[in-house]
C-alpha cells in the first residue's frame, strides 16, 4: 500500500502536538474520492488551528489544512474519475475531517470543485480559501447593487490574503479602491494590485459615531470588530458591506443607524458551508476576473514543512498576500 506524509495534530498537554507522520490510505477518513494532494496553503484559520489559538480542530487526532488542490487518484463518485484536477475548500476539512496538510486525502465527491482549466494546482492554492472568499465577497457586493459607478469601495485587512485577492479582483472589474492596512510600507504593493487610496487602519480602529461622513459605496471587510462598525457608519446611502473576517476581533460594536437611516446592507460571507452552485460560480469568476500576473505578485511558494512556522506569522499579520505550500 502506498505511504504518504501527513501533518498530524493531537491533543497534548499543555497544548496541541504537531508531527509529520507516514500514513497509508487505510488511515484516511471515509469518502468516495481519494485525491493526491499536490498543493495546500496557509489561511488565517489554519494559523488559528495550528497554534491552538481558537478551537478550529474539533476531532482528534486531525490532519489540519482547510483546503487543497490535487488530482483524483480513485473515485466511486459519479462526477469524478482518476486524473480529474480538483479543489477542496472547507466543508470541515482540517476541523472535523482530515484536511490538506497531507499528500493524500479521502473526501466526499460532493465537496469537490473541478479545477478551472485556466489554473494550475499551485495557482488554485495561491487563491486558496482566502481568495475564493474574496470572490464570494465580490459576488455579494454585485448582488447588492454595488457597481463601479456607485463610488469607491474599501477593502480592510488589505495586505492579507482575502484583502489582496479582493483588491486584484475589484480593480480588474473597474472599481475605484481604498485599501485599509496597518502596513503602510506596503502602499506600493497595494497600489500595484489596484488600490488608488491607502487608509491607515488605525483610523478605523477607534470608536466612532453611529453615522459618519459617507465615504464608500461598499466594502469587503476581513477585520470585524470596531473596524467593521466604522466601515458601516461610513458606507454611503444604499451601500453594502461584505463581512467575512475577524482579524481584528469577533465583536461588532455598532448601532442600527447605518441600516435604518441609510439603508446599508451588511452581508455575511461564509466559505465553509457555501452551497456547490455558489462555489462553482466563484471559481468560474476567479478564472475569468483574476489577473494571474497579480496573483503571482501576491504569492510565495514554500515547502510543506514550513507550515508550522508560518502559522504564528499569519496570525501576527506578518504574511503578505498568499502562501502556496508544495506537498510533494
Ligand atoms: P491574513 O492574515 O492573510 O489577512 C488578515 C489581515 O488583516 C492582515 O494581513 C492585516 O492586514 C489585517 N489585520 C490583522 N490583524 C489585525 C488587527 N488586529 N486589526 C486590524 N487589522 C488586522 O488572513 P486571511 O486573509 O486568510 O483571512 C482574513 C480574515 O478572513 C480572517 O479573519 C479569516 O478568518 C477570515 N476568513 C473567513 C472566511 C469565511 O468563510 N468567512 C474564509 C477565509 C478567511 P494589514 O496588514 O493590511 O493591516
Amino acid at each position: 500500500m502506498q505511504r504518504f506524509k501527513a501533518l498530524v495534530a493531537s491533543q497534548g498537554q499543555p497544548r496541541l502536538q504537531l508531527a509529520w507522520q507516514e500514513l497509508g490510505e487505510a488511515d484516511l477518513m471515509d469518502g468516495d474520492v481519494v485525491v493526491r494532494v499536490s498543493h495546500s496553503t496557509v489561511n488565517y484559520k489554519d494559523g488559528l488551528a495550528l497554534t491552538g489559538k481558537a478551537p478550529v480542530i474539533r476531532r482528534w487526532p486531525m490532519i489540519p489544512g482547510i483546503d487543497f488542490a490535487g488530482t483524483v487518484a480513485s473515485s466511486s463518485h459519479p462526477n469524478f474519475t482518476a486524473g480529474d484536477r480538483v479543489i477542496l475548500n472547507g466543508w470541515g476539512a482540517g476541523e472535523t475531517h482530515f484536511g490538506g496538510y497531507a499528500q493524500m486525502a479521502r473526501v466526499k465527491g460532493n465537496w469537490l470543485v473541478k479545477m478551472p482549466a485556466q489554473f494550475t494546482p499551485a495557482q488554485c492554492m495561491a487563491i486558496g480559501t482566502a481568495g475564493y472568499t474574496a470572490m464570494l465577497c465580490v459576488l455579494a457586493l454585485e448582488r447588492h447593487g454595488v457597481k463601479p459607478a456607485s463610488g469607491p469601495v474599501l477593502v480592510t485587512g488589505a495586505a492579507g490574503g482575502v484583502g489582496s485577492v479582493a483588491i486584484a479582483l475589484l480593480a480588474r472589474l473597474g472599481y475605484q479602491l481604498s485599501a485599509a492596512t496597518g502596513r503602510t510600507a506596503e502602499a506600493d504593493y497595494l497600489k500595484g494590485l489596484g488600490a488608488s487610496e491607502i487608509v491607515d487602519r488605525a483610523e478605523l480602529a477607534k470608536p466612532g459615531r453611529p453615522l459618519a461622513k459617507e465615504r464608500w459605496a461598499g466594502a469587503v471587510d476581513a477585520v470585524g470588530s470596531q473596524t467593521l462598525a466604522n466601515v458601516l457608519s461610513m458606507t454611503q446611502y444604499g451601500g453594502a458591506v461584505a463581512a467575512c473576517g475577524l482579524a481584528g476581533g469577533m465583536d461588532l460594536p455598532t448601532s442600527v443607524a447605518p441600516f435604518i437611516l441609510r439603508g446599508v446592507t451588511l452581508v455575511g460571507i461564509d466559505s465553509v458551508m457555501a452551497p456547490m452552485p455558489l462555489r462553482i460560480e466563484a471559481w468560474d469568476r476567479l478564472a475569468r476576473d483574476l489577473d494571474l500576473g497579480k496573483l503571482a505578485a501576491m504569492s510565495l511558494t514554500r515547502p510543506a514543512g514550513d507550515v508550522v512556522a508560518l502559522a504564528p506569522q499569519i496570525l501576527a499579520g506578518q504574511v503578505r498576500g498568499r502562501i502556496v505550500l508544495e506537498m510533494e
